[in-house]
């Protein structure tokens, strides 16, 4: 039996069900494969749902407020994903009278598609025999191949072969969903099922005990680690919320103000350094505790206060609003998950 023909019959047999499974609107499946990027499928679903309901459609996505469309994604991450689609869809309202562009490189030029994008969308909505290549597929061939480069250099050869497996296949979508289950459920990246692996009678990791050694990466660099200090400030029944600028890291998200501590500063020094630097003056009742976060290039501490506001008005370069807000009025705002983490154990500590 051919390659793909073990695949798809696996796949078949599988039978796995996902809200956007056997879904033909490409506004779906062009959803569903944003928020699976760097996102398990048990986390995305409740997304998927919750956005269709409030978003039906291109045009639903495009007229929603910015702070409907990240507070849809809130805690999903990668925040970038969610205004690169929202500014595809407005560009496919004003330019493409609100249709999907069906042409490979009209849908290439919309903001946040790129090869992976296109191949998933095209081959599943349109029947186009395009492979998709995620991490999970590079694992498999290379595996599947014996390759035994560094992953990323063996690109064109997992590229070529994908190329020609996918042509024997009816149904392209099946195949790349099925490659992309095989790497999720069987082909995992520590002790993969090889036992059960539809594949199995030709790879050659199995064949000759390499499964631990491929695929071959390089060492990835430590990323820096920051401590930081994060004011929950209180100015009578209220505390501050700010909104991060709508570029760079986290954008349009609202957060606890607060800063870095530098090296060798106390907490108390840095509390007092970054809310003067802010232009307020506050007075430091208790310590909330710690809470850590780590996002894909850095690494936080952040060192949570309780504080009592005096006086200034809040200026920072890193924020385009700020908002006093009662307790349980987060909920309105699409509050990024650092700043969660501390508002939790306020409620922890104070209710
Ligand atoms: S046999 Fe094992 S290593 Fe090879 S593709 Fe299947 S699960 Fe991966």
């Amino acid at each position: 039996m051919k390659f793909s023909t073990r695949l798809i019959k696996w796949y078949k047999n599988q039978n796995i069900l996902m809200p956007w499974r056997g879904e033909k609107d490409l506004y779906k499946i062009w959803l569903s494969e944003v928020m699976l990027q760097q996102t398990q499928v048990k986390t995305v679903i409740p997304y998927y749902k919750n956005w269709i309901n409030k978003f039906p459609n291109i045009k639903s996505a495009a007229l929603a407020s910015e702070k409907e469309i990240l507070k849809a994604w809130e805690g999903l991450g990668y925040y970038s994903r969610a205004r690169n689609f929202q500014h595809a869809c407005k560009n496919i309202v004003s330019d493409y009278n609100g249709e999907i562009p069906l042409n490979e490189i009209e849908f290439l030029k919309l903001k946040g598609v790129g090869e992976y994008i296109l191949s998933a969308v095209f081959s599943i909505g349109l029947g186009k025999k395009l492979p998709v290549i995620d991490g999970n597929v590079k694992r498999v061939i290379s595996r599947y191949l014996g390759l035994t480069n560094e992953i990323n250099s063996e690109l064109k050869n997992i590229k070529s072969f994908l190329d020609i497996k996918i042509k024997d296949v009816k149904i392209p979508g099946d195949f790349n969903q099925a490659m992309m289950d095989l790497g999720r459920i069987v082909c995992k990246p520590k002790n993969p099922n090889c036992d059960i692996c539809p594949i199995n009678i030709n790879c050659v990791a199995f064949k000759q005990g390499l499964t631990q050694l491929i695929p071959i990466k390089l060492k990835k660099k430590q990323i820096p680690h920051y401590k930081m200090i994060i004011g929950i400030i209180q100015n009578n029944d209220k505390f501050l919320i700010c909104k991060r600028n709508s570029d760079g890291l986290l954008g349009g998200m609202w957060e606890l103000p607060g800063g870095k501590i530098k090296k060798q500063e106390s907490n108390s020094t840095a509390l007092n350094r970054v809310f003067s630097d802010f232009g307020i003056s506050l007075k430091s009742n208790s310590y909330i505790g710690t809470a850590n976060h780590i996002y894909s290039h850095f690494s936080i501490e952040q060192h949570g206060y309780q504080c009592d506001y005096i006086k200034g008005n809040l200026i920072s370069k890193n924020h385009t609003e700020y908002k006093w807000i009662s307790k349980g009025e987060e909920v309105l705002f699409p509050i990024h998950k650092a700043s969660h983490k501390l508002l939790a154990k306020l409620k922890v500590n104070y209710t």
